[in-house]
């Protein structure tokens, strides 16, 4: 791929980032790695739904502008974490999902056992703690959690997805406000009906047989889910999720 290519990318999934809703105005950024200590990346201030390839720019590992003409984005301390703890993967995408967000506004965990296709994909989706958006705290924030899943909720602020490419990244953040506004539906209606453990560990095999990339962190079953917390049995979660990376041998 060519970084004309890349660039190219970068603009189609700003757009439809913007066209779905998954951010407003010039909120949330994108970027892609070009190569060893190079990265390009969405500038500031600009609606991602309307940029042009000319509007990237490339920055390196300390989040210096190399090149273009806008700023780099605020949040790029935070991709560089993303980056620095996945070797493994190529893209970053930060967006503002509503429905998603608002369950972190609540205090509500999207990391229940519940959609199969979201638990065999990107597993549970984990909250990292808040940081004030724009400043190197989001780096720190998300460092512990990104080694351990492909999607986060970023506490009152948004969610965080890091692909193979920036649409990888992209349709993991499609996944993570479709799996809100499902929950949300069934919220609303009044019953959530969670998967038990079997049919769980027969959707971690169905991943495993089709080789889906990326690492899927662990959702948290009725047993371990407490009604409204976005921190379900507090210790006791960190201790099952280690646990189920071990056995996955993703640890
Ligand atoms: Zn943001």
């Amino acid at each position: 791929m060519t970084e004309l290519d890349l660039r190219k990318a970068i603009c189609e999934v700003g757009r439809r980032l913007y066209a779905k809703n998954l951010v407003a105005a010039t909120d949330g950024n994108i970027s892609v790695r070009l190569g060893p200590g190079r990265f390009l990346c969405t500038p500031s201030g600009v609606s991602k739904g309307f940029m042009a390839v000319n509007d990237l720019i490339v920055a390196d590992a300390k989040g210096h502008k190399l090149s273009g003409d806008g700023k780099v984005t605020s949040e790029f301390t935070t991709h560089l974490a993303a980056y620095e703890e996945r070797p493994d993967m190529n893209a970053v995408v930060h967006a503002h999902p509503p429905k998603a967000l608002g369950f972190t506004i609540a205090g509500v965990s999207l990391s229940d056992c519940v959609l199969p296709e979201v638990i065999y994909t990107i597993g549970g989706i984990p909250t990292a703690d808040y940081a004030t958006p724009a400043t190197p705290e989001g780096a720190v924030a998300i460092r512990e959690l990104i080694r351990k899943c492909d999607a986060l909720m970023m506490d009152r602020h948004g969610a965080l997805t890091v692909g193979v490419n920036a649409f990888d990244a992209l349709f993991k953040m499609e996944k993570i406000e479709h799996a809100a506004e499902s929950l949300l539906t069934a919220r609303l209606l009044g019953n959530v009906r969670r998967l038990e453990g079997p049919e769980i560990e027969k959707l971690y095999k169905v991943r495993e047989a089709y080789g889906v990339s990326g690492r899927a962190y662990p959702c948290v079953s009725e047993a371990c889910c407490a009604a409204a917390s976005a921190q379900p049995c507090d210790g006791e979660l960190d201790k099952i999720v280690d646990e189920t990376l071990r056995v996955l041998g993703k640890a």
